[in-house]
């Protein structure tokens, strides 16, 4: 059979039937054929209005629309829908490299096997933990840990002795009370042993659907081989870990086949196991070391990329969204309003750089980070702003996660565990982390969130009181 030929089948376990590229290419027309269709386009948004998402291909007619006016209606039904599912809250999280060490050949990333001028360097247990207290003593409570793909430096065994070493410091009042793991594609025995360490979520970045492209993108290494890469999710599935986090590095391939492809994965997830992505992230193309990103032809601009958030969230209104310190403050700001629930703040992307901060052009750095603001600030700009901060795990420690988590939010009943917890877990941040600028300003938001509580509102007022008094990890 050739390739253009095969079926879409979102039930199907293989990846070029639950990605096909067919139907992309399809779905690709329709949107062009369709994109001017205002009785289409308006059917569509009166079925988003519902909140309860659209197929990849309506979805993907939104985002080729190009009429002004309905491009601000899709945003403004983005903000909304955002609003309904997650409030004001952006909860917080900061990415830990464990290793650079890697036997890949991505052509887009710096830790590239055959970059051999970049220093390699690999965490030991001591040098975990002082990242740990250093994460800590900025207030952060959530980790995603990176590292490249080797099977001799870094082995699962490594990685599980690490989550072991991050789960295990209390640093003053700090705790790691969740450890999101973003590791390369691996066995579902692996799976399942991340799973029995107490990993929150699995992220795996696809980078592209496009098989052809991602094969040229990936000339070496195990990860060259787009089938296993694609079904990793499954695998991960089947090993007990019921969330994971997809995500495409946007600029490698066309926008609008990336776009359909993120999205018939998430359909993929939500026809077999019946809980679809609890994450998606938006990376962009970045420069680091000898990565040019002009060098890739398919780079969007800022307008580009905030349709695609919104489209996103429409069309996947349950899902959290992540964008990281990759992007510019302003970037930021504009695509929290559109979607985006979670964000990393005062991150370093190269290896051991919390304990010992590297200079502001690292050169060992996955990636350049564009907004260089320490927690702090990041935490009084969004108060600032008119968000909420969290640094809630509760829905981890509590159990809900997979099916359960996805029927509390899709049930749009978030709010009644997750506003509580956000305004507790800030109040610790407060009191233990913040500079008295930004405790000023988090005071003043709690009195008012306080007050758009209802029947849990005495018990919060009484544990902020208990927090106050030294006691901390309180959760609905
Ligand atoms: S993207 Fe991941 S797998 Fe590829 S070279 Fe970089 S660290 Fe290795």
């Amino acid at each position: 059979m050739v390739r253009g030929e095969i079926m879409y089948n979102p039930k199907s376990k293989i990846a070029e039937e639950f990605i096909s590229h067919n139907e992309i290419l399809e779905t690709l027309k329709f949107a062009d054929e369709n994109k001017n269709n205002k009785e289409l386009v308006d059917e569509i948004l009166a079925k988003a209005k519902l909140g309860k998402g659209l197929t990849h291909r309506e979805a993907s007619v939104l985002l080729a629309c190009d009429d002004k006016e309905k491009t601000e209606e899709i945003f403004k039904l983005a903000e909304q829908i955002k609003k309904d599912y997650y409030g004001n809250r952006i909860v917080l999280f900061a990415p830990l490299y464990l290793s650079n060490y890697c036997v890949n050949g991505c052509v887009y990333c710096p830790y590239h096997k055959k970059n051999t001028h970049i220093p390699r360097k690999k965490l030991t247990q001591e040098e975990i933990k002082r990242e740990v207290i250093a994460l800590q003593d900025m207030g952060h409570k959530r980790l995603a840990i990176e590292a490249g793909e080797d099977p001799v430096n870094n082995p699962i065994e490594y990685i599980l002795e690490s989550i072991k070493t991050i789960y295990s410091i209390k640093h003053k009042n700090g705790a790691i009370r969740r450890v999101n793991v973003n590791i390369a594609a691996t066995t579902v025995e692996n799976y399942r042993k991340l799973h029995e360490a107490g990993i929150g979520t699995y992220i795996l970045f696809q980078e592209t659907y496009n098989k052809e492209s991602y094969e040229q993108l990936h000339p070496t290494g195990p990860k060259h081989n787009y089938a296993y890469h694609t079904e990793a999710m499954d695998r991960a599935m089947q090993g007990g870990i019921d969330d994971v986090g997809l995500g495409v590095l946007f600029g490698l391939e066309s926008y609008r086949y990336e776009f359909a492809g993120l999205l018939m994965h998430a359909e993929h997830l939500e026809a077999v196991y019946g809980v679809g992505p609890h994450t998606i992230s938006v990376p962009r193309i970045k420069k680091a070391d000898d990565i040019d990103p002009t060098a890739f032809d398919n780079g969007i601009d800022d307008d580009i990329f905030a349709k695609i958030i919104a489209c996103i969230r429409i069309a996947v209104p349950y899902t959290g969204m992540i964008i990281s310190t990759r992007e510019s403050e302003k970037c930021r700001e504009r695509v929290l309003h559109l979607g985006i629930s979670q964000i990393s703040g005062g991150s370093k992307t190269s290896v051991g750089g919390y304990f010992q901060p590297m200079p502001e052009k690292d050169d060992s750095a996955q990636f350049d980070v564009s907004d260089r603001r320490p927690l702090d600030e990041v935490i009084r700009w969004l108060m600032q702003i008119g968000y909420l901060p969290s640094f809630c795990t509760a829905c981890y420690g509590s159990g809900r996660t997979g099916e359960r988590f996805m029927d509390i939010c899709k049930g749009q009943q978030i709010h009644n565990f997750c506003h509580p917890n956000a305004i507790m877990t800030l109040k610790e941040y407060l009191q233990d982390y913040a500079s008295e600028e930004t405790k000023k300003v988090g005071e003043e938001l709690i009195a008012k969130e306080i007050e758009t509580l209802d029947t849990v509102k005495q018990q919060v007022i009484e544990n902020l009181e208990k927090i106050q008094n030294g006691e901390r990890d309180f959760k609905f």
